[in-house]
């Protein structure tokens, strides 16, 4: 049966009604944020002490704003406001394994969060009759098993296949009929190129939609999906920070996703001003997120460059809609899903003492996946005609490389002088994939 919102009432609230709720909860998170060491600091200098010096939602600018670093820094537990029995659950972001950026839930929290994933998912048609293949990555990221509650929540029949294994994953979806995947645009084009080999055929499939995220991709990356498939997708995004999806979908119309309002206050500013812009400017994404008790997060700078679509939406919903994810207002890079900043890249290769001064990150496409390739010089030490020595080298920097993140380049080596310098600032990265 087709069912049009999962909770009708907060989803069509008139925006009074949004920012009534809004309001009420950013209350409550402040209190809770003034139990961690991390923000009673950060808020008595901005003079704020209690609930009550937050009036309005205009109020919400008087809050600083809290950075990836800030949670690096508060490692492991700065930023908790509850007590650790209270917490039921933990996620990280992508990619590093220095220290990550960790996240705390409640039992309350999870609740919450689970039921903004139903939400999303509703809001593109499905019903408890599909069944539903997540193909993203399960672990410590949120991309799995976030959305995994919320459509088993729905009543789904969910497949925790995960990524890889991509012949079982074709297998998979014809015995068990799956209707809907979950999985990163550039896994699902990947995988089309290996249908035939798996002995499954397109008409063997009941396969109709598929949610695409954790990762930037373009309009046309959209369309080439539906087309080959023969489904619709759906955009959907979210960082681990703010729980992961289930911040932002698009519903049936795919015109934009809804931010959920009544869980998130969102705000687009100026990347390098950090002033507000008017609906309709693309600039930096900045959210607060109203529902975490064990460990609230105000005003955070997601780096996500996008704009708030102006208008409203015709399936009735009012939450605003942003707008497909343009880049990131830092260098960090995404990989096959997995973020990756190249600083990271650096501490690494630097520490080998065969490694001379110059480098350079080059990030294109092989096929339909991220290739990356870190390219280095050598010391003049390690000049030798030894290629065995040169072979073990790489592979040690390999294996470096693939002990510190969850990804595995490609290392070119070079001899001294032979990697570009550039004349100002240096360029370590070149990234020749297209967005838009
Ligand atoms: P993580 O914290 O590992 O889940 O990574 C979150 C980051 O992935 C976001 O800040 C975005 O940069 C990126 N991301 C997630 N969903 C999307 C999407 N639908 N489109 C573009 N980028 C996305
Ligand atoms: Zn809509």
């Amino acid at each position: 049966m087709d069912i049009r919102y999962w909770n009708e009432e907060i989803e069509t609230a008139d925006r009074a009604g949004i920012e009534k709720v809004q309001l009420q909860k950013l209350r409550v998170q402040v209190e809770y944020a003034l139990k961690t060491p991390f923000y009673s600091e950060k808020l008595n200098k901005a003079g704020i002490s209690s609930a009550d010096d937050i009036h309005s939602l205009a109020d919400l600018r008087k809050i600083p704003f809290t950075v990836k670093n800030d949670l690096r820094e508060s490692y492991p537990y700065g930023m908790l406001a509850v007590p650790k029995e209270e917490v039921v659950r933990m996620h990280a972001s992508s990619g590093t394994t220095g220290t990550p950026t960790v996240i705390y839930l409640s039992d309350s929290d999870l609740k919450a969060c689970t039921d903004l994933t139903t939400r999303s998912v509703v809001c593109t048609g499905g019903t408890k009759e599909d069944v539903f293949q997540n193909m993203m990555t399960y672990g410590l990221f949120t991309g799995g098993i976030v959305l995994h509650y919320g459509a088993e929540n729905l009543g789904m029949m969910v497949i925790p296949a995960s990524s890889g294994n991509t012949l079982r994953q074709f297998k998979m979806m014809k015995d068990f009929g799956t209707t809907i995947v979950h999985a990163t645009p550039s896994y699902l084009l990947h995988i089309h190129g290996k249908m035939g080999e798996s002995g499954v055929s397109k008409d063997e499939l009941k396969f109709k939609k598929a949610f695409i995220g954790a990762e930037p991709h373009s309009e046309d990356i959209r369309l080439k999906i539906e087309s080959l498939y023969g489904i619709d997708a759906y955009n959907s995004y979210g960082l681990s920070e703010m729980n992961g999806p289930g911040v932002a979908f698009e519903c049936i119309h795919k015109d934009g996703m809804h931010v959920w309002e009544d869980a998130y206050i969102m705000e687009i500013v100026d990347p390098d001003t950090l002033e507000p812009l008017p609906d309709g400017e693309e600039g930096e994404l900045v959210l607060t997120i109203l529902h975490r008790n064990a460990m609230p997060i105000l005003r955070y700078r997601t780096r996500d460059l996008t704009r708030i679509i102006p208008g409203t939406c015709k399936c009735g919903r009012l939450h605003r809609r942003i707008a497909r994810i343009k880049g990131r207002s830092d260098d960090m890079l995404i990989i096959n899903g997995v973020n990756v900043f190249p600083s990271q890249i650096e501490e690494v290769i630097m520490k080998v003492p065969e490694v001379g001064t110059n480098y350079l990150i080059v990030v294109e496409k092989a096929g339909e996946l991220d290739k990356i390739t870190v390219k280095t010089e050598i010391s003049k030490a390690m000049l030798t005609d030894d290629t065995r020595d040169l072979y073990k080298l790489k592979e040690k920097i390999r294996e470096k490389l693939r002990a510190s993140m969850t990804i595995s380049p490609q290392v070119e080596l070079h001899e001294p002088g032979m990697l570009p310098v550039s004349q100002g600032k240096a360029v370590r990265v070149v990234d020749e994939r297209k967005i838009d």
